[in-house]
């Protein structure tokens, strides 16, 4: 990710103070030569005087709607300000790449500009406020403060009001080079002890300063020419954030904003962030009574309720059932083993980081696992292998434990325990492609039965650091692209991300909100089968190394989870509600013939709960709703009498009364058609 925006904590300028000496030469030099070429990428090129900015420059080469779309230019690969002079890109020759807002880093630039404006406003509406960091972020920006009054949600109208006013009168965003020592002297009788901090830590001469009105932050850039560009932000939400993140240092109060271009993208984000904090599933996972997180047991630990515990028991039903059609046998393995097969795996010196500390039981270490990979491995190793027996398909919900740091930790999201849906295929080189291909195949299927046919595929190639022969390196890679390329999706190849021990495709889905989430992955891998030496007979009578791949579909059964409960708003499709239907009465008379249905109903399979409080009827239906039960039933003289139940439907429709049998037989029909419908077998 582009990461090199100011004001985010590492306020120098690249070797300014390089280019600067370089520069007062080359001025001198220039000021002689006159001009500098100024053109644009397979464009018109123009002359220029180096004390013209890039902005004049660009003005003489483009007009109208294109110039007043650029916000910034690319010179070189580097993103510069339309106020730089000329002169200061020491470059004879100038070819000018225009960025606009519509570009990820035009918006970058954008969303880090409506940041300065923020802290300009705090700083004139609350004085006594120091300033530390504020980067760009995904929809916008935040910023740090250090102010010993508790900022609230209720200043946020205020502080938009006055940044609104920065951004009318369109205050220009001023850029200053300036010796390190200069910056020093200002942030120190401002008394900006942050910057301060950060500056002590730049080793170049210069750095650059960024002023709007009359304040001057310590910024990299590059920035917008004038605040007029930054008319469509909104204050969002305040946290608590330790200096640096690290806890030991004063806790700051960040203020989070979101900009757009334009006031129509920031409507629609406010939009989806609306709808977000309704479906977030911490929220829905608690009104839903799913599962709870309980600081007696630890954080990041998930403890799944019934009814969540019954949502996941359908989920693994479903993939279990789904993985032995497809040929694979389920494997359980313990949750812990010696220490040693850790260093075998490598884990214990690669991924250390990502582990708990190991237990000794007599006297030998333990470690409880991050992965599943080496039991299956284990279990590989019980027998002799022959090429007849690939491609041998194993899959396990196998739990394991990483550490994550408590900040990170989020919902069913991201944890410290979870159950992965794990498997590893073991197989001959020319059977890699069949067999990703038959994963994706697996993959797809099963995303869609869940209810997600929008995803980003992407296939990350050889890293910088790796195990491996280039050729098998290149035959996996080769096998993988085939695969895609035969199941015709379409994917983006991620250049050097893959796996120290081989080439990956990673797929993330999109939810009804449109937000992607890191889901599937299938990864191949050269180096354990290594490490643990195993083997098989191959035709020729000899021992050869199989090709091992590691794949998660869902990735792991809380986060997946997690995701479903957004991407339903918590009202799951029937096949998959833990509780399908709710019997209701309305006086207490009616309490045995809900007793004999219920129980009926039980039998029959149905996922169903009685409600016989002495409530009123509506209030009973609302409460079903609110916790999305798919069907209401309720039951009356009347229907006692004809030993029926009414249906109402979650979203209120009614259906005509019918008995129990013709309830069941409706429920089963309307599961078995959910699920097809999105593609599994019924
Ligand atoms: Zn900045
Ligand atoms: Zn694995």
């Amino acid at each position: 990710m582009w990461r090199r925006l100011g004001a985010d904590g590492r306020g120098a300028v690249f070797g300014v103070g390089a280019a600067i000496a370089r520069l007062q030469k080359l001025a001198g030099r220039m000021n002689k030569m006159a001009e500098i070429t100024v053109g644009l990428k397979e464009g018109q090129r123009t002359q220029c005087a180096p004390t013209a900015t890039v902005g004049e420059a660009l003005a003489t080469l483009v007009s109208g709607k294109q110039r007043k779309q650029t916000l910034a230019v690319r010179i070189d690969g580097r993103l510069v300000d339309l106020t730089t002079p000329l002169a200061e890109l020491a470059m004879p020759e100038v070819e000018l790449e225009l960025v606009g807002a519509d570009a990820a880093d035009g918006l970058e630039i954008l969303r880090h500009s409506t940041a300065h404006i923020m802290a300009q406003a705090v700083r004139s509406l609350f004085g006594a406020v120091k300033v530390a960091i504020g980067p760009a972020i995904d929809n916008g920006f935040y910023y740090d403060f250090d102010r010993a009054e508790p900022f609230s949600t209720d200043d946020f109208e205020r502080i938009e009001a006055k940044m609104l006013e920065i951004a009318r009168t369109g205050q220009l965003f001023t850029r200053q080079v300036v010796s390190r020592q200069e910056a020093m002297a200002l942030f120190e009788q401002q008394g900006e002890t942050y910057k301060l901090e950060l500056l002590r830590e730049i080793e170049a001469e210069t750095v650059t300063l960024y002023q709007t009105g009359d304040f001057v932050d310590l910024c990299r850039g590059p920035h917008v020419p004038h605040a007029g560009w930054l008319q469509a932000f909104k204050l969002i939400k305040l946290a608590g954030a330790y200096w640096r993140g690290d806890e030991r240092n004063p806790m700051l109060q960040r203020i989070y904003g979101a900009a757009f271009a334009d006031k129509k993208a920031l409507a629609a984000y406010l939009h989806a962030l609306e709808e977000a904090k309704k479906r977030d599933h911490r929220k829905l996972g608690k009104e839903l009574a799913l599962f709870t997180v309980q600081d007696e047991v630890g954080p990041g630990l998930i403890l799944w309720q019934p009814k969540g515990a019954l949502l996941r028991k359908l989920i693994e039903d479903y993939w279990k059932e789904e993985h032995y059609r497809h040929d694979y046998e389920l494997l359980y393995t313990p949750h812990i083993a010696r220490l040693d097969m850790w260093k075998t795996s490598g884990h214990f010196d690669f991924y250390a980081e990502n582990m708990y500390a190991p237990m000794v039981i007599d006297e030998v270490q333990y470690q409880i696992k991050p992965m599943n990979c080496p039991f299956h491995i284990a279990i590989y190793k019980s027998s002799r292998r022959s090429y007849r027996d690939f491609p041998i398909r194993w899959c396990e919900l196998g739990t394991v434990y990483r550490y994550e740091r408590t900040g990170v930790l989020h919902g069913l999201l991201r944890v410290r325990g979870f159950t992965q849906d794990d498997a590893h295929i073991f197989c001959r080189p020319e059977q890699l492609e069949d067999e990703i291909f038959n994963i994706l195949d697996l993959n797809l299927h099963i995303l869609k039965t869940f209810g997600f046919d929008q995803y980003d595929v992407y296939l990350s190639t050889r890293p910088e650091k790796y195990v491996g022969s280039d050729e098998h390196w290149q035959q996996a890679t080769e096998a993988l692209k085939q695969a895609l390329e035969k199941k015709g999706l379409a994917y983006q190849i991620d250049p050097g991300e893959g796996v120290f021990y081989g080439p990956k495709i990673d797929i993330k889905i999109k939810d009804v909100l449109g937000r992607s989430w890191q889901c599937s992955t299938i990864q191949v891998d050269f180096n354990l089968p290594e490490r643990f030496q195993i083997g098989y007979t191959g035709e020729d009578g000899k021992e050869h190394q199989p090709i091992m791949i590691h794949r998660a579909l869902m990735g792991s059964l809380e986060r997946f989870i997690g995701v479903m409960i957004e991407h339903y708003a918590g009202a799951f499709p029937l096949w998959l509600a833990p509780v399908q239907a709710r019997l209701l009465n309305i006086t207490d008379s009616q309490a045995g013939f809900v007793e004999t249905a219920y129980r009926e109903m039980r039998a029959a399979g149905l996922r169903v709960e009685k409600d016989l409080r002495n409530e009123k009827l509506n209030y009973k239906i609302r409460e079903a709703q609110l916790v999305k039960i798919p069907y209401m039933l309720v039951i009356g003289d009347r229907e006692v009498e004809t030993a029926t139940v009414t249906v109402r439907r979650r979203d209120g429709s009614n259906l005509p009364a019918m008995s129990v049998a013709e309830f069941v037989a409706l429920v089963r029909q309307e599961c078995a058609a959910g699920r097809r419908l999105n593609g599994a077998a019924a």
